[in-house]
């Protein structure tokens, strides 16, 4: 539409100029624009900042698509979809972490509660959250991170993979507690913590106290120390009630489900 009314030199030039940048929104903008510039009477500088505006914006969009498709999330959960009136309690406190802070103060999050009350929602949403805010991010449960810290070990890699983990903004352990660790997993997953603590951020998810984390890891010390790190700078979240799964469904917990075999 527009392409025409410009003139067509100046638009092969914005068209070879807009390739050796490798940023194709600005000749779309640049042609798009254009007119709408001219009927508004938009400055040369407005109608500039227009252009530009367009192509940072695309591309802070699909660097954060990039990262979120990177990240291994197991599906995609956002905090606007998360219903606030099943954890009223946590909501304010949750909904601050938006801003993204945490990040760079490498604080940690830490979601507890029973199953199915929204901590691997959150804690995805939390990663979504870091990962429009320009960090990159990796999702994955306990046992994958202790498979991954055990393959570098034996390949002698261990330090190596711990600097690169570190290049993360932000890590996500989630289901702590779900298998125990082996004694050999579980100093593993120590480094893991060490090497991150005030350096950058972690998630964590557990089914389980913080009190019963000495038996997820085999060893009181170790997850003592452990516990130590993660809490210093950290937010804790205790996550309520019923499975979210099982909502309207008529049954009040899980183990119901199990012992109400009759019950319609
Ligand atoms: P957990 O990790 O605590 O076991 P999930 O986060 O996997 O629980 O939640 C189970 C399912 O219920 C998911 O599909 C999740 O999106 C949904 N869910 C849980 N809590 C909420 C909530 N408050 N609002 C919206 N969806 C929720
Ligand atoms: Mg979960």
């Amino acid at each position: 539409m527009s392409a025409t009314k410009m003139p067509s030199d100046a638009v092969k030039q914005i068209t070879y100029l807009a390739a050796a940048l490798k940023a194709p929104r600005i000749l779309e903008a640049a042609t798009r624009l254009a007119e709408q510039a001219r009927d508004a009477g938009w400055t040369h500088e407005d109608y500039l900042a227009a252009v530009l505006e367009r192509e940072v914006s695309a591309r802070n969009a699909s660097g954060a698509e990039l990262r979120i498709r990177a990240a291994g999330f197991g599906s995609r959960k956002t905090l606007e979809d998360f219903d606030w009136d099943a954890q009223p309690a946590i909501r304010q406190q949750v909904g601050a972490l938006a801003s993204g802070g945490f990040l760079t103060e490498a604080r940690n999050v830490v979601l507890l509660g029973p199953p199915g009350t929204g901590k691997t929602h959150l804690a995805t949403a939390l990663g979504i959250v870091a990962a429009r805010h320009g960090q990159r991010v990796l999702f994955a449960t306990a046992t994958d991170w202790v498979t991954r810290l055990s393959d570098a070990h034996r390949h002698g890699q261990l330090p190596a993979e711990l600097a690169k983990l570190r290049r993360y903004g932000l890590i996500i352990v989630d289901e702590v507690g779900y298998l125990p660790f082996e004694q050999d997993a579980a100093n593993l997953f120590f480094q893991l913590v060490s090497s991150r603590y005030e350096h950058a951020s972690l998630i964590l998810t557990s089914n389980l106290p913080f009190s019963a984390w000495g038996g997820v890891f085999g060893d009181q010390a170790v997850a003592a120390a452990m516990i130590d790190r993660i809490v210093h700078h950290a937010d804790v979240f205790t996550l309520k009630g019923a499975s979210y799964r099982l909502r309207g469904r008529g049954i009040d917990s899980l183990p119901s489900v199990r012992t109400q075999e009759p019950a319609n």
